[in-house]
């Protein structure tokens, strides 16, 4: 019958789509250095974050994920596959590893007072070193072992070359 068509033509309504957007630009992101509000914005190179103190302050982020990325994400990356480096949960100790560890980057750099360790290059072959454990003490190793075996000894947690 008649009404039964009318029913179906009601719920073939779109849902609205802006619904899940709304709780996403509520959420403040602080400048990292006036703590006025960041802004999203698209440009050129893709999506940015600027800051809307503009032109006083000209602080800008990277997008990630929806989120301004944070001055460490920007500025620690791996020395050899330039992903960026995680900081280690504390209880692990004090040192960064590569977020592509699981894809076999095994890079890892100590902490040195909120930042990770300045990378010492092989004088061989120029790849990273990595800090090893050995018999012996501490050393640094060439990270293309065992292709590369030079090493260095350490000497106040940095090699001696
Ligand atoms: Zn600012
Ligand atoms: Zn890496
Ligand atoms: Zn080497």
């Amino acid at each position: 019958m008649d009404s039964d068509a009318q029913d179906h033509k009601q719920t073939d309504k779109q849902p609205g789509v802006a619904a899940g957007l709304d709780t996403k630009s509520t959420k403040v992101f602080p400048c990292p250095q006036c703590k006025k509000a960041l802004q999203r914005k698209e440009g050129k190179r893709g999506v940015f974050w600027a800051c809307s103190g503009f032109p006083h302050c000209k602080v800008t982020c990277n997008d990630k994920d929806g989120k301004p990325a944070t001055r460490d994400d920007e500025s620690f990356r791996c020395p050899v596959c330039t992903r960026p480096l995680v900081r280690a949960p504390k209880e692990r100790g004090d040192y960064w590893f590569c977020s592509g560890y699981s894809k076999g980057c095994k890079i890892t750099l100590a902490d040195v007072r909120g930042v990770p360790e300045k990378a010492w290059r092989c004088r061989e072959c120029g790849s990273l070193l990595q800090k090893r454990k050995g018999k012996h003490g501490e050393f640094w190793g060439c990270s293309q072992y065992p292709e590369c075996k030079t090493s260095y000894r350490d000497k106040d947690n940095r090699p001696e070359f």
